[in-house]
């Protein structure tokens, strides 16, 4: 069977070489693009100024990629809204709305599951299912602005998944995201996170995009790091921190560390003290993440004031640092907590069947 071609995958210059193979002009691509990436039509049907005909070919040859949304959690508190959405092929994913003065922000995810392993994370637990392609990237995006009718201004890769384990579909949802004939977003409005998967972090930074990297870092030594973080295993602290400098030094991009502070493991004074001589003078910026406990793990939060001490040392020796504010307090799960609650009701449904 030959693949079927992924339509919202595609960039325009792809597109319009699949639509020349079928004798239809540029301006259609062009047009199918604008229905796609700016209007965020949720059908072929929709598209309303393409021939019936070509319409019913597309139908027949591509795949066009619609999110469903199967819940959404809305916050009291600040407007926060977590979504769950499903994908074509039954699987399911969070994806979450922030609602800041200097705009909107939607944290999606680059993965169903994901396989780095990380203890406190429960988007791991289950392992991974698959990687997302560009289309169900963009989707979370789209159908997230339409549901709020608003412009999204920001996007942070930082949902389930690790997007380095998926690196073309990211590249691909990158420059798809930015592409001026789509939502152009700003490359500077767009964080991606990463576990530290050094040879992609390496890639990435040779593209030289001006997006934002930020590094899950969690321990100031490879020992605590990899009691925490599988990964580190294979990639190692130091080489980890040079890939960091590495990405700097090519796209002039400060970095983010990301720290979760987990009670009685990562958050004492020899671990702040441990931190600043790892990253002093180097241009980058800490966020500080109280660890959001899932029950599956007995890891706990820092006490607010064990919290305040470890920012107020970092401070002192001169870094930037900020605590994450917690949005949403209300509807909080953990990252992948709402997914996981969906799968097992599911599986509570499904089982007297079987
Ligand atoms: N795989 C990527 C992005 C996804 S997670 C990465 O590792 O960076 C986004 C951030 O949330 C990561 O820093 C991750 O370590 C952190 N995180 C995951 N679960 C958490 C939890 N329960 N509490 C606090 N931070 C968590």
């Amino acid at each position: 069977m030959t693949q079927r071609f992924d339509l919202k995958s595609a960039s325009l210059g792809e597109l319009t070489d699949f639509l020349s193979a079928l004798d239809e002009k540029p301006f259609r691509a062009r047009q199918i693009y604008e229905w796609m990436h700016v209007k965020h039509v949720t059908s072929v049907d929709a598209m309303t100024n393409v021939p019936k005909g070509l319409r019913a070919l597309l139908k027949e040859r591509c795949t066009f990629t619609v999110l469903g949304q199967l819940d959404v959690q809305i916050s009291k508190l600040d407007g926060t809204r977590k979504y769950l959405f499903g994908l074509p092929d039954g699987n399911v994913i969070e994806s979450v709305l922030m609602r800041y003065k200097h705009g909107n922000s939607v944290c999606i995810s680059s993965q169903a599951g994901c396989r780095m392993g990380c203890r406190f994370c429960a988007s791991t637990l289950d392992g991974l299912a698959r990687s997302l392609t560009a289309a169900e990237m963009l989707e979370q995006i789209y159908r997230i602005g339409t549901d709020i009718g608003e412009r999204i201004s920001n996007v942070v890769v930082m949902g389930s998944g690790e997007p380095l384990d998926n690196y073309d579909h990211l590249l691909r949802f990158l420059q798809l995201l930015t592409d001026e004939n789509g939502l152009h977003m700003s490359q500077r409005n767009v964080t991606v996170s990463t576990c530290g998967l050094v040879p992609r972090m390496r890639e990435l930074a040779d593209e030289r995009l001006q997006i934002t990297l930020a590094l899950s870092l969690h321990a100031a030594t490879q020992e605590k790091r990899l009691s925490l973080m599988p990964v580190a295993k294979k990639y190692e602290l130091s080489q980890v921190i040079e890939a960091c400098d590495y990405y700097f030094a090519k796209t002039g991009r400060r970095m983010t560390f990301e720290y979760s502070l987990v009670g009685g493991v990562n958050d004492t004074d020899e671990d702040a003290a441990q931190l600043v001589r790892l990253l002093k003078g180097k241009n980058c910026h800490i966020n500080l993440i109280p660890v959001n406990p899932i029950k599956e793990r007995n890891y706990v939060q820092s006490a607010r004031s064990v919290v305040e001490t470890f920012r107020n040392k970092l401070e002192q020796q001169g870094m930037a640092v900020t605590v994450r504010r917690e949005m949403g307090r209300d509807i909080d799960g953990a990252c992948g907590q709402l997914r996981k609650r969906h799968m097992q009701a599911r599986e509570s449904v499904e089982l007297p069947l079987k």
